[in-house]
């Protein structure tokens, strides 16, 4: 294992292709963002009352020391790039347009393997739902994150870090790729998973599609393939606007009304995920609202809030919706929508 840290895109002249002659060792690259997985905690122990992205991608690179040389960084080479340094609940577009770019850049180069991300888990599931969008890459494009600080007693970092590698190392040769996450043990398609617990260090799922593959001992022990065949990605450029549309999400729930739809139909909404009860039921008086809007142009689009399931076609309300997609990723979907019309 050997690492570097970049901050430049490649010149000319470059790493060869893996493959060429000269056998130039698989490349995969670590992306850093922040998260939890960068944290530090002003007392020792501390996993709650930490601040996320302290720590920068090159430490946390190091601090996997000799176990990278025994598992899946043998035979590998790693670089890292810091690309934000943010703690995820505050995610920008600008991040993601960043991150997207630096991904598809790094996953373009023939002697790249596979991209690592490290990003916190609070919007973990957005991020990796619009890079499966946007990129739909054919490599390992593999997320992490952390429960708990880089300097906890006991950190689940490390440990997801090296998941991760082994993913974008060994997942193309086993039939994975695309995008994924790696957390405690278990990789998750990043279309699919969700996070589902605010404490617990196994606090993602997928929902009824269940996990990818188990990692064990620097090994994938596959559950099934990923991505599926024929996934058209967006392309970049639907990320381009500098101004990009209002989309917000409104819950309905026991005396809902359309107050908030009509308040931000006069602000200028132009998309609205509903975070539904049951098998997509809205409050009546809220479905008036959102008909209002819809007449006006707004774009919507139907989630279940419950976490697991999707609609079952057929039911009475009829408004469009996202499947088994978390009103979350409901809402980027919806926001890709909006960005891929005004291209
Ligand atoms: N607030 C943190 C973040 O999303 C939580 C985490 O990483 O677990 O960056």
């Amino acid at each position: 294992m050997t690492t570097q840290t970049t901050r430049k895109k490649r010149t000319p002249g470059g790493p060869q292709a893996a493959g060429s002659a000269g056998a130039v060792r698989p490349q995969v690259v670590l992306l850093g963002t922040g998260g939890t997985i960068a944290g530090t905690s002003p007392r020792v122990g501390d996993d709650v009352g930490y601040t996320a992205a302290q720590r920068g991608i090159g430490t946390l690179l190091g601090t996997l020391g000799p176990a990278l040389q025994a598992g899946p960084g043998r035979g590998v080479d790693l670089q890292s790039e810091q690309v934000a340094q943010i703690d995820s609940k505050d995610m920008s577009h600008a991040v993601w347009r960043r991150l997207a770019e630096r991904a598809a850049w790094h996953l373009g180069r023939p002697e790249v393997a596979g991209v690592v991300v490290t990003h916190g888990t609070d919007t973990l599931e957005e991020t990796a739902y619009l890079l499966h969008r946007v990129l739909a890459p054919a490599k390992p494009l593999v997320l992490t994150a952390a429960m708990r600080p880089a300097d906890a007693l006991l950190a689940d970092g490390p440990q997801n870090l090296l998941d991760a590698i082994t993913a974008a190392a060994q997942g193309p040769g086993q039939g994975l790729g695309g995008v994924m996450l790696a957390l405690a043990g278990r990789l998750w398609a990043g279309a699919q998973a969700r996070k589902v617990h605010p404490y617990r260090l196994d606090a993602f799922d997928a929902g009824d599609a269940g996990a990818l593959a188990h990692v064990e001992q620097g090994r994938l022990r596959l559950l099934r393939t990923w991505p599926p065949a024929g996934l058209e990605p967006l392309g970049l450029q639907v990320l381009a606007a500098d101004i990009w549309p209002e989309v917000q999400i409104v819950t309905s729930h026991a005396g809902a009304d359309g107050r908030l739809v009509d308040l931000l139909l006069d602000s200028g909404v132009q998309g609205l995920v509903v975070a539904c009860t049951g098998n997509g039921s809205i409050h009546h008086d809220l479905l008036a609202a959102l008909l209002r809007a819809q007449r006006q142009g707004v774009m919507l689009l139907r989630a279940l809030r419950q976490g697991s399931g999707c609609i079952v076609a057929g039911d009475a309300v009829g408004l469009p919706d996202a499947g088994s997609l978390t009103p979350a990723q409901a809402r980027v979907e919806l926001l890709l929508r909006l960005l891929a019309r005004q291209a």
